[in-house]
């Protein structure tokens, strides 16, 4: 005996449960599968070391689905200014909201508080069935409809089922849905620091010969590290006690905050850019990273998830007297939304990271040109504010 649904959603991570909101704030019946038990804990005592930068559009978008209202804007941080430095102690490329006729740039959240929020969210809406923790065992499509079986016995059925279910999705691999993936031979160390001086709402990132840092701003005086290094260099930095961490991260950032004391020990990320073939088939729908993996070096890959979730629900909701969730011909209207924003996210990321993960001395030299030349032109540096905060 099957449960029916309008859509199932095999993934309630933050792009899954985000848009298991928006399809019941358009009225359809939505199963949400998820591996692991939901996360209804706001805050710990410490900080959580998973932050997002979420740009305004992010944030309209969660507003929308009733998500944002439940995150305590205690833990939440306004960017208004990004400062960017190159490899030598010239060049430096500053962004300002002010500048930008922006209130922020950005906004950094704990993946937690979002996360729960959204949990929070989803259990008050009648609209939503949670399965959860839970664990898929297999899947048929057939022309009406997509089956979904669990390991308790149940099935599922509806005539649309996506996954949101990160970058070694589960229900792609089932599909068949060929992915192209590159390892970038990099790996992200992620940590919270307390500073010793101020950080004024201001990102930092340095472009440095031994990755990509940054000290994104946490509220008080406090710091989230996103470190993309080679995964020799990474694999040290997970090694060092804290107090080495701090003294290395101060002296790598020129102590611009001042002494740093580690807060929320290191985590660390293998990155890869992975691009899909296709994100739609009949009766099927890819969202966020199931869709595309980016390096964190812009921090946009939750914001394109979204962005995605967003789309795919206002496909859905257009659909009008086609009543058909699953049908490929409105799927393909996703699909051709979300490519251009999703290639050139890609595209853009990719390119900075070959040009600054790259020894070579002249290389060297015209990037940190290219950082002081782009920092006179406002016009162009607005128009990049403009673009990345989505
Ligand atoms: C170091 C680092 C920093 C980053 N910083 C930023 C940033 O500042 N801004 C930004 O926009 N992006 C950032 N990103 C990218 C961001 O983390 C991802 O794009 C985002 O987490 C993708 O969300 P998702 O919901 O698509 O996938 P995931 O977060 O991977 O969630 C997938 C969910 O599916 C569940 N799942 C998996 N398999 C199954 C299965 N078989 N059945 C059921 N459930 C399943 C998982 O348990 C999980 O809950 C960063 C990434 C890294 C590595």
């Amino acid at each position: 005996m099957h449960m029916l649904f309008d859509v199932i959603i095999v993934g309630g991570g933050l792009v899954g449960s985000s848009l298991a909101l928006s399809l019941a704030n358009g009225g359809l019946k939505t199963a949400i599968v998820e591996a692991r038990a939901p996360q209804l804990a706001a805050h710990a005592a410490d900080w959580d070391s998973r932050i997002y930068a979420l740009g305004p559009g992010s944030i309209d978008y969660l507003n929308a689905c009733g998500a944002w209202q439940g995150v305590d804007s205690n833990r939440v941080m306004p960017v208004e200014d990004m400062r960017i430095f190159g490899d030598d102690a010239r060049s430096e490329l500053d962004f300002s909201a002010y500048d930008a006729g922006l209130r922020e740039l950005a906004a950094i959240v704990e993946s937690r508080a979002l996360q729960s929020a959204l949990w929070r969210g989803l259990q008050a809406r009648p609209e939503v069935e949670i399965f959860a923790p839970a664990s898929c065992t297999a899947l048929k499509i057939e022309a009406d409809a997509a089956t979904l079986d669990l390991a308790d016995g149940r099935s599922l059925r509806a005539p649309l089922i996506v996954g949101a279910d990160g970058g070694n999705s589960w229900l792609r691999t089932q599909a068949g849905i060929a992915v192209e993936a590159r390892p970038y031979a990099q790996t992200a160390v992620v940590a919270n620091f307390a500073t010793e001086q101020p950080h004024r709402g201001i990102a930092h990132q340095w472009f440095r010969r031994d990755g990509i840092l940054a000290l994104l701003p946490l509220p008080g005086e406090r710091v989230s590290m996103v470190w993309s290094t080679r995964d020799e260099h990474a694999a040290k930095l997970m090694g060092l006690p804290p107090e080495e961490l701090a003294v290395q991260v101060a002296a790598a950032s020129a102590q611009q905050l001042g002494g740093l004391r580690v807060i929320t020990p290191q985590a660390a990320f293998p990155l890869r850019l992975q691009r899909v073939r296709e994100m739609v088939r009949s009766r099927l729908a890819l969202v966020g990273d199931a869709a595309h993996n980016v390096h964190p070096l812009a921090g946009q890959g939750v914001n394109l998830g979204f962005r995605d979730a967003r789309d795919l629900a206002a496909t859905l909701a257009a659909r009008g007297a086609q009543n058909d969730c699953g049908d490929f011909y409105l799927l393909r209207r996703y699909e051709r939304a979300r490519r251009e924003d999703i290639a050139a996210m890609q595209f853009a990321t990719d390119t900075l990271q070959r040009l600054f993960n790259n020894e070579s001395a002249w290389l060297a030299r015209a990037r940190n040109f290219g950082l002081r030349v782009t920092n006179r032109q406002s016009a162009l540096k607005n128009f990049l504010v403009q673009h990345a905060v989505g």
